[in-house]
């Protein structure tokens, strides 16, 4: 008989763990409380516009161990059209001057030395870290399925990477930037209003807009809805169930070993493993009652900093916009929404080729980013129509 795994959450990690043990036999029930399958990656409509929630870009949509598991999860298949923006984002500050983050590196390196010839020297180490970080080719394997071999073997190809890690792997972007010392005070206001005030990791900075270059990170066509989709059907394709509107209370444990869960209405499930796919917090501390738990995730959870909540307001508009970028930041501080005032600016998305896209034909949506603060001051308006 097969053993049977219970996976809670039908997020994008729990329907991947759903195909993968489908695929390798097991007998898989995914216990979703929702009433679809895909978590945070999900999108909504409303009188006929779709609300994108989640993706913007995915990496790996064009090589690499992550695209393999696209290919194999049915993130991407045959029929996936992939877009890859020229421009990742075009930013305006307060007096309205623009500054524009190109995808492509040559172009973003010209662009900027344009801008300041002063700083060709760090602008074009900046570009150099961008284009080794190319380099990266992350494991296909999980580290329990990895020998010594597979570690000596990738060491050649990704010393420069290596490197990179090295020097960068614990800087800020404010470090960083300031270690490249910039002289030009537009690029040094932009770059810093715009990753270093906010804590951003200077390998994650690079990286990005190292993938970005080799077009692999790019926009899955028909946005995160679909995307979720495909996978619930590759899922159930392999035999995978996945049980609805059921929230999981608590993971039942004899002997220190996981035996199933016992949902919110008292119902047991038995199995012969779980795997939580939802909420680290609620699953060690709630589910398992804290009771297996090592000094360091303890410490983790009690001591890191929390990433700041981030509200998405949506907007409904039957007008085509056309924009360049995807992303359109504008980072004035002196601005009031409601009654919020704006610590960093906010962004809009979706405002380009790919919003017609994500919307139905001519009808545009629209999102505003901004911290939680922005949710209070519209709740207490009556005039606008929102969309959460
Ligand atoms: C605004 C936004 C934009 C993003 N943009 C991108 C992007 O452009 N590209 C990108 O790659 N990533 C993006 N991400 C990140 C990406 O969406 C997430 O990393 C990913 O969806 C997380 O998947 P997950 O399965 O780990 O978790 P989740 O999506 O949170 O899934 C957890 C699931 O568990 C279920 N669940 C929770 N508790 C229980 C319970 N007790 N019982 C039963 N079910 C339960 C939940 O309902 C949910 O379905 C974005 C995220 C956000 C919020």
């Amino acid at each position: 008989m097969k053993k049977k795994i219970i996976i809670i959450g039908g997020g994008i990690a729990g329907l991947s763990a759903g195909i993968y043990s489908a695929m390798n036999g097991f007998d898989t029930e995914i216990i979703e409380m929702h009433n679809v399958a895909g978590g945070q990656c999900t999108a909504w409509e409303r009188k006929k516009y779709r609300f994108d929630y989640c993706l913007h870009w995915l990496v790996g949509t064009s090589k690499g161990a992550f695209h393999e598991i696209w290919k194999e999860t049915n993130v991407i298949n045959n029929e996936t059209e992939i877009i890859d923006h020229e421009v990742f984002s075009q930013i305006f500050d307060k007096d309205r001057n623009e500054f524009i983050i190109y995808t492509n590196i040559e172009r973003w390196e010209k662009y900027l030395i344009g801008m300041a010839t002063e700083d060709t020297k760090p602008i074009h180490r900046m570009c150099n870290d961008m284009r080794k970080s190319a380099l990266l080719e992350p494991f296909a394997l999980p580290p329990e399925l990895r020998n010594p071999l597979d570690y000596i073997r990738i060491i050649p190809a990704m010393l420069p990477v290596f490197n990179l890690v090295r020097k960068f792997g614990r800087l800020t972007c404010k470090e960083y930037f300031d270690k490249l010392n910039f002289k030009n005070e537009k690029i040094k206001s932009f770059l810093h209003e715009l990753y270093g005030e906010r804590n951003f990791s200077a390998l994650m900075f690079i990286f990005m807009l190292g993938w970005f270059n080799q077009k692999n990170a790019g926009y899955i066509k028909g946005g995160s809805f679909p995307l979720a989709q495909r996978m619930v059907e590759k899922f159930e394709i392999l035999g995978g169930r996945i049980s609805y509107k059921k929230k999981v209370e608590k993971i039942s444990v004899e002997n220190h070993i996981a035996r199933g869960v016992i949902l919110t209405d008292g119902t047991k499930i038995s199995s012969d493993y779980v795997i939580s796919a939802s909420d680290g917090y609620t699953t060690i501390y709630k589910m398992l009652e804290g009771k297996y738990i090592s000094k360091k995730i303890d410490f983790a959870y009690k001591n890191w900093e929390l990433f700041t909540p981030i509200v998405q307001v949506s907007f409904g508009i039957n007008k085509v916009i056309k924009y360049a970028s995807p992303i359109i930041i504008n980072l004035s501080k002196d601005l009031k929404i409601g009654r919020t005032q704006l610590e960093h600016g906010y962004s809009i998305m979706g405002t380009s080729k790919n919003s017609v896209i994500i919307a139905s034909k001519a009808k545009q949506s629209l999102f505003l980013h901004h911290k939680w603060g922005l949710l209070r001051s519209f709740l207490t308006r009556n005039d606008i129509i929102l969309s959460f």
